[in-house]
């Protein structure tokens, strides 16, 4: 029987490790010469200046054609470099949507003219996206978006508003995901995509204060806002088919089992100090899972190297990977109760653990939540 879900074992070659370890020396360097430091965040602070000098290296943008200012490297190159850099807590969040998502989504389905105009700005390290899909009614059930880009003459005018738009406020563009015509009987007819500049007028941008206290995600309002025919991506009307193959990127990368990859080596390293059985037995067990995403999220790799659309995988990937990272920081307060944390002289571990904590939650809500991924992985089992 052909399996419904397949990952393969890829051995990591000879020249994956070399870039790999080169990672890690460009990141040394950048931490002795404190260009980087750890924060209790891991890899999600902004840092335009680090994403300029990744771009320098040739570390964004990794696997697009060079005409469009890429690098043509292959996704298990570009896996590895994002990979090293989020283990690392490097500040990667400002360029991180347009490499991950916006760029290959305007590759595959943009214009010539959005290729030449936005890919060697996000590869230098210096145009930054945003991701406009949810609303305040339809996050789960993305076709049911009410913002409306209406035709006029030589553009598009649009209304509505965006929910939960992360950086809207710290970045130049979003790809906005809008209704352009009748929903169709499938609710999936009528919808379409569109790059938008954010200094535009008639957007305001509205800041949305989560539960760490920061202010990461907002609310982007449109109010009459023109929109110019040269901003449509792909076709009106299908832009269903466009968002979903976006997801795929959105969903199965490293980031999406390492933002409390921090607080897993912190651990490992106050059992230095502080051993025991249990913490040693349960922390190998998050090690373990550990290795078993990466090899599932370095498959998908694999397959998108091939062009494939692992839309099933991806949702698998990314269901398991959230679990793990929710798993770190409840298992860290269990193995390293308040009392004893009370002792620790470096305050790193305690406020990357505060921030885990509070932050966990939404790491099975964005991008998808763990009802809507399970979903799609019963769909592909036959299950539903
Ligand atoms: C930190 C964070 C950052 C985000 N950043 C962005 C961003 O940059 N851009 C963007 O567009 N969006 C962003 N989002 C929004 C995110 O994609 C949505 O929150 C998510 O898709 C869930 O939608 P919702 O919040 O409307 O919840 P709902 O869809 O209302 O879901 C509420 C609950 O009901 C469950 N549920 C809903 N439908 C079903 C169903 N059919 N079967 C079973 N259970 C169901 C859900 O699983 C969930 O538990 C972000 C969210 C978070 C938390």
């Amino acid at each position: 029987m052909d399996p419904k879900i397949k990952f393969s074992i890829y051995d990591e070659p000879g020249e994956l490790r070399a870039l790999r370890q080169q990672v890690r020396d460009f990141v040394k360097v950048e931490q002795d010469a404190g260009r980087i430091s750890p924060s209790p965040n891991g890899y999600a602070e902004i840092d335009p200046q680090f994403s300029r000098a990744l771009g320098e290296r040739g570390w964004i943008g990794m696997t697009w054609p060079k005409q469009y200012g890429g690098h043509e490297r292959s996704a298990l190159e570009r896996f590895v470099v994002t990979e090293e850099l989020l283990a690392a807590g490097a500040p990667v969040r400002a360029h991180w949507i347009a490499d991950r998502q916006s760029g290959p989504l305007l590759l595959k389905f943009g214009t010539e003219g959005q290729r030449r105009e936005y890919l060697p700005r996000i590869a230098r390290g210096e145009c930054y996206f945003c991701i406009g899909m949810s609303e305040a009614d339809s996050g789960s059930d993305l076709a049911s978006i009410r913002t409306k880009a209406e035709k006029a003459p030589g553009g598009w005018r649009v209304n509505g508003s965006k929910m939960w738009t992360s950086n809207a406020h710290r970045v130049h563009m979003m790809i906005l995901f809008a209704r352009t015509g009748p929903r169709g009987e499938s609710r999936r007819e009528g919808v379409s995509q569109f790059v938008v500049d954010l200094s535009a007028p008639g957007i305001t941008i509205r800041p949305i204060v989560n539960l760490t206290g920061e202010h990461d995600f907002n609310e982007v309002i449109f109010e009459d806002v023109f929109l110019p025919d040269d901003c449509v991506i792909g076709t009106i009307g299908e832009g269903w088919k466009q968002v979903t193959d976006e997801l795929v990127y959105e969903r199965s990368g490293p980031d999406r089992w390492l933002s409390t990859y921090h607080v897993l080596t912190g651990m490992v390293e106050k059992l230095q100090d502080y051993p025991s059985d249990r913490r040693r037995s349960e922390i190998a067990r998050l090690v373990t899972r550990l290795w078993a995403q990466h090899q599932m999220s370095f498959s998908i790799a694999g397959m998108l190297e091939k062009g494939q659309v692992p839309n099933t995988e991806a949702a698998l990937v990314k269901d398991l990977g959230t679990r793990f990272e929710q798993d770190i920081p409840q298992i860290a307060r269990e193995l390293f109760p308040q009392e004893l944390r009370l002792e620790f002289e470096d305050e790193l571990f305690n406020e990357s653990l505060r921030f885990a904590t509070l932050y966990a939650p939404a790491y099975s809500i964005r991008g998808g939540s763990k009802e809507i991924l399970r979903g799609i992985i019963a769909r592909s089992l036959g299950l539903r």
